[in-house]
């Protein structure tokens, strides 16, 4: 198993942190430190937060059943997205806030029963969640790599997705930048709402890492990291929070 870069530590963490309250980042240094400190703690015991509380996230793992999304090597993409997904789900319960899924066990969706991602939207748009994040993983050539973060309209889907993928950026290295993509569900869905596509699973190198737990477990703490700072957007600046997102990410 290969090993990965540590969690970052708070106080290596750029200048733009200083956007988030102190409390926020007193809160998120004491569940990293519970998390370095005792990897058991992954198993439950870490302390209930409350950042996110009154917060609803729907958490859409991307494919499913009769549709396994792209296929790499050892896996299929619906089985990583959901994977990644319900560890996500964890880490923004641990924070307080409500998850709803679009699925959360494969047998939510019959193999056998072609579903309708336009249901799948019926129920996204039934909930009262603030945010939806989808989670894809992507395909193409074998040596593209990295994480990326997409959303389709808007400067809150926009800013979200930023924050996001600055913290992908952080643990991976990668320098792909936030884009804007047509896809139904960031179409349709009536919330701000990201298309995460947590890496390649067309690059057997990033297949692996992404269907390593630990892996998974430091990807989806930098997704929650962005989640969670998004949410804390009440103390940004107005003009930042309403600022539109460059023009060259408008291009299609
Ligand atoms: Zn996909």
């Amino acid at each position: 198993m290969k090993s990965f870069p540590g969690i970052p530590s708070i106080s290596a963490r750029p200048l733009r942190s200083a956007l988030a309250l102190i409390a926020a980042w007193a809160t998120l240094l004491t569940s990293w430190q519970v998390v370095q400190a005792a990897p058991a703690a992954w198993q439950g015991s870490l302390p209930a937060g409350h950042l996110l509380a009154g917060r609803t996230v729907v958490i859409d793992p991307g494919h499913g059943g009769f549709d396994p999304g792209s296929i790499g090597r050892q896996a299929d993409e619906a089985t990583i997205n959901l994977q990644i997904a319900l560890a996500l789900r964890r880490w923004l319960e641990e924070a307080g806030a409500r998850v709803l899924m679009t699925w959360s066990k494969p047998q939510d969706i019959p193999k056998t029963r072609k579903y309708r991602v336009q249901s799948r939207m019926v129920y996204i748009n039934s909930t009262d969640a603030d945010v939806l994040i989808d989670i894809h993983c992507n395909a193409s050539a074998a040596v593209w790599h990295g994480p990326q973060t997409f959303y389709w309209a808007g400067a809150p889907s926009y800013h979200l997705a930023q924050s996001i993928q600055e913290e992908l950026q952080y643990l991976t290295g990668s320098r792909r930048q936030v884009q804007r993509i047509d896809q139904y569900v960031l179409r349709h869905a009536k919330m701000p709402a990201v298309n995460v596509e947590v890496g390649f699973i067309t690059n057997p190198a990033e297949e692996q890492k992404l269907l390593d737990p630990e892996y998974q477990r430091r990807l989806t703490w930098a997704i929650f990291l962005g989640v969670e700072r998004w949410f804390l957007r009440a103390h940004w600046p107005q003009d930042l929070l309403e600022a539109p997102p460059p023009t060259e990410l408008m291009r299609r």
